[in-house]
């Protein structure tokens, strides 16, 4: 029918008619679906997310969904160390799974990312050319495939904390909110939600304090919809869960001076042999190697949670901090933690695994994680029938969660009532990566849209 009318106007020469059915047909059409790839190249593995969106709802909030997750064969990138071009190579798998995805007359115009974060800081730190040649060897196979690929970066550990507070406020739709009187108005500051991320190899705190941010390398101001928001962001490298269990062993080590190490985190019963070699090659490991440091450790598990608290406080410094109000510990400046947070990445998968998630008071919780220390080992292993590899590592993870969390940033027995523990919300992982793919693709306007302006009017 449209096309015979189509015919008939053309004929006829209305052209008018032609333009009010062209308009008519954009609106009775489904919308247009647009695509994005971003890749988290994390200390351990690397992720890679496809978000879509409705072409025609750009720049709303709450717009963009999760398309696909899909986790790349093998460690991080930082572990290519002997083989860069390796890195690259271990993207293809996810990057074919995206692709296939996404139609193909789109692939060109699909904005990519990789963004890197406190593995590849860490080897930055260490070795600078070998952190550039695995940086050139993923942008060479991103560049190369059909997609328009935008480019590898480091994320810095603010960038890192402040992404995925956007990220979680976006899927949340906590920026901006529209009043009964039928304005656009600036969310309360106290219903913005902060974010607890902990990575391999960094952990992130980030959250709006509702007052002077008085130091301002903490300080992370952004403007969206309309709205200017000051966020506290801090990133602890070397606090992410792998190298917090290094630093532990490491500490263990040294003060046990002998080859057999008895763990308070790992569960009685427990045994393994290793070689402590590895262990010094962190540059988290500060702790001086043993002068026999290239042989094997005998390490036994004594389940001893009291013990094991003792040994994870040895990691913070937390004299550097007495005395003052607005510091949490190795001499950082934050402002009192406040309002409800989101806590995901290792706090979740550890506080899941612990069937921690469900909103308990901090004793139930304390107790729980207490219990599971001292379960011998057989038991834990025959609880577990799917072979964790990190099994022995839980009840360190979550001695360690609960250190940072009320000794290190200050929540208390009533402020953790506001922590929740998630890996998604709304259908959307929480993570950076979302957050910084609307950052660099303009897709949270500095102001609020025409349109919205209009509609509140
Ligand atoms: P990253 O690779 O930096 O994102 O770090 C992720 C951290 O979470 C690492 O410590 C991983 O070992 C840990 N992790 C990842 N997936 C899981 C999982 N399913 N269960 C428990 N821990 C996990």
């Amino acid at each position: 029918v449209f096309t015979a009318l189509l015919w008939a106007a053309a004929v006829s020469g209305l052209t008018t008619l032609i333009l009010i059915l062209v308009e008519a047909t954009s609106v009775l059409l489904p919308a247009h679906t647009k695509f994005g790839i971003v890749f988290d190249a994390g200390s351990s593995h690397t992720s890679l997310f496809v978000y879509r969106w409705p072409a025609d709802k750009e720049n709303g909030t709450g717009v963009v969904s999760q398309a696909l997750a899909c986790q790349v064969q093998g460690p991080g990138i930082s572990s290519y160390t002997s083989d860069p071009a390796q890195a690259g190579e271990s993207l293809r798998g996810c990057l074919e799974e995206a692709l296939a995805l996404i139609p193909e007359a789109q692939h060109k115009e699909t904005p990519t990312f990789l963004g890197a974060t406190a593995g590849m800081r860490l080897l930055s730190q260490k070795n600078s050319s070998l952190a550039e040649d695995i940086f050139a060897a993923v942008g060479q196979v991103l560049g190369r495939s059909p997609v328009d690929f935008w480019g590898a970066e480091l994320l810095t550990g603010q960038d890192e904390g402040a992404f995925g507070w956007i990220t979680i406020n976006y899927v949340l739709d906590r920026l901006v909110k529209y009043s009964f009187s039928g304005e656009w108005i600036r969310p309360l500051e106290g219903t913005l939600v902060g974010a607890l991320d902990m990575g391999g190899a960094s952990t992130q705190i980030t959250f709006a304090p509702g007052v002077p941010i008085l130091d301002k390398s903490t300080q992370a101001t952004f403007r969206l919809y309309g709205f200017d928001h000051s966020v506290y962001t801090h990133s602890y490298l070397c606090f992410g869960r792998d190298q917090m269990l290094n630093r532990l062993l490491a500490g263990l080590v040294q003060s046990s001076r002998a080859l057999l190490v008895r763990h308070p985190c790992y569960h009685s019963g427990y045994l393994e042999t290793l070689a402590l070699a590895p262990l010094y090659e962190s540059p988290c490991v500060s702790t001086a190697a043993p002068p026999d440091f290239t042989q094997n450790v005998t390490v036994e598990g004594t389940g001893n949670p009291g013990a094991c608290v003792e040994a994870i406080r040895k990691l913070f410094n937390f004299s550097s901090c007495e005395g003052r109000g607005d510091c949490a510990f190795d001499g950082v400046y934050q402002p009192p933690v406040r309002g409800q947070f989101y806590a995901f990445s290792s706090f979740y998968y550890t506080f899941d695994f612990l069937n921690l998630t469900s909103g308990l008071p901090l004793a139930a919780v304390n107790a729980s994680i207490w219990e599971f220390c001292q379960r011998p080992w057989k038991l834990v292993e025959a609880g577990d029938p799917g072979q964790d590899p990190r099994l022995r590592d839980y009840c360190a993870s979550a001695l360690y969660i609960l250190t940072l969390l009320l000794e290190g940033y200050g929540f208390s027995e009533e402020t953790w009532t506001g922590i929740e523990f998630h890996k998604q919300a709304g259908g959307t992982d929480i993570g950076w990566t979302l957050g910084y793919m609307l950052n660099l693709t303009g897709m949270i306007p500095a102001e609020a849209p025409a349109q919205w302006r209009a509609e509140s009017h």
